[in-house]
């Protein structure tokens, strides 16, 4: 169990900076998502933080220690602090025993902490196998084995599914999860997958170009995103213009787009463009259009069965996609039908372009 600090963190390579001023808390025993699109320095993080790479600036600081700054740099040997990578992680040589206790001290291993944790990632009974006799997933699971097992400080998963395919991938990362709360570890999740981070960490860290834009629970980075660009890439999003008039007052007021009336609350003050974001799954959908809503004509019904993704056109000419929970059946094209925004938007002001 560690608290994590990370404080202006600057990494350059050349004139490129890779991480342009980190800020982020990771409390002990807690599990961090940092999500953020590829090359936004997500891997350069974590190598930071466990010792492979020097910081040009800031401050690393693991349960109230300096491991690394101006005047300090903890090799990694000495951080107790272990990356899982996105494969590959295991000596091809050694059985799975002898992976998972590679780090150990022998009290350790007679102490049978390498079944404990093969126990923890649901693979107890496996420790004779050769790597090459599992399967890729199993061998991930060996991998966060093996990190658990010396009861790190800290666990980085640099995107350890995403050489997996989806359904496994889903079944891993709740099992890693588990596995990471069973033994209280504290770790970060490094992942380009919105989905991956919302369902399975505590926090996330949203990660653009270097720095942390926005940062809080899973639920909180979803229903206020910081920004468009945010709101864009955690969830799917539709964006509208929209006008804020002159001395509104009303909290929440109601901005009209094109999906007719959208209530916002808090929204900037002063006049001038706005964009404001609804949810696809705030969108109601009614056929024959329910009177006061926006007349659209369905132009794609992506059917899931236990929900669709129905794309309309706007009579100004824009295409919005809602989804729809249990649809009774598919959706024809053609159909007119009404829409509507159900709940509340939120808005940001369009910046003005630069003279
Ligand atoms: P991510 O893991 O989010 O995809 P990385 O941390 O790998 O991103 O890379 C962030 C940026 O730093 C990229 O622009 C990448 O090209 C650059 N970079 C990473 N490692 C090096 C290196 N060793 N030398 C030069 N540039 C690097
Ligand atoms: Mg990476």
């Amino acid at each position: 169990m560690s608290r994590l600090e990370l404080r202006g963190i600057v990494r350059r390579y050349g004139t490129v900076a890779a991480l342009d001023g980190v800020d982020l808390t990771v409390p002990s025993g807690t599990l961090t998502a940092v999500l953020g699109p590829s090359g936004c320095g997500k891997t350069t993080l974590l190598r930071c933080v466990a010792g492979f790479e020097r910081i040009d600036a800031g401050e690393i600081v693991v349960d109230g220690q300096v491991v690394a700054g101006p005047t300090a740099h903890t090799p990694p040997q000495r951080r107790q602090i272990v990356i899982v990578p996105q494969e590959g992680a295991l000596f091809p040589h050694l059985s799975v025993r002898d992976n998972v206790g590679y780090g150990l001290s022998r009290a350790e291993r007679r102490r049978g902490r390498i079944d404990e944790a093969l126990s923890l990632v649901g693979l107890a009974g496996y420790g004779e196998r050769m790597p090459h006799q599992m399967s890729g997933g199993q061998q991930q699971r060996v991998a966060v084995a093996r990190a658990l097992a010396p009861r790190p400080s800290l666990i980085l998963l640099d995107e350890p599914f995403s050489a997996l395919d989806a359904g496994l991938r889903a079944e891993l990362r709740h099992d890693v999860r588990s596995a990471l709360r069973a033994d209280r570890a504290t770790g970060i999740l490094v992942t380009h997958d919105q989905g991956e981070a919302l369902s399975t960490a505590d926090q996330i860290a949203v990660m653009r170009e270097g720095v942390i834009v926005q940062h809080g629970s899973p639920t909180s980075v979803y229903r206020r995103p910081a920004d468009a660009w945010v709101a864009t890439f955690v969830g799917d999003a539709i964006l509208l213009p929209a006008q804020a008039e002159p001395g509104h007052r009303d909290d929440p007021a109601v901005l009209s787009t094109a999906l007719g009336p959208v209530a916002v609350a808090g929204l900037p003050s002063g006049h001038g463009a706005l964009t404001v974001l609804v949810r696809p799954e705030q969108v109601r959908i009614t056929a024959p259009p329910a009177p006061q809503a926006v007349i659209a004509t369905v132009t794609g019904d992506d059917f899931h069965g236990h929900d669709a993704l129905v794309t309309v056109r706007l009579p100004d000419g824009t295409h919005v996609t809602a989804r729809i929970p249990a649809p009774a059946d598919p959706m024809a094209t053609g159909t007119r039908v009404g829409v509507q925004v159900e709940g509340t938007g939120l808005a940001w002001r369009v910046p003005e372009p630069a003279e």
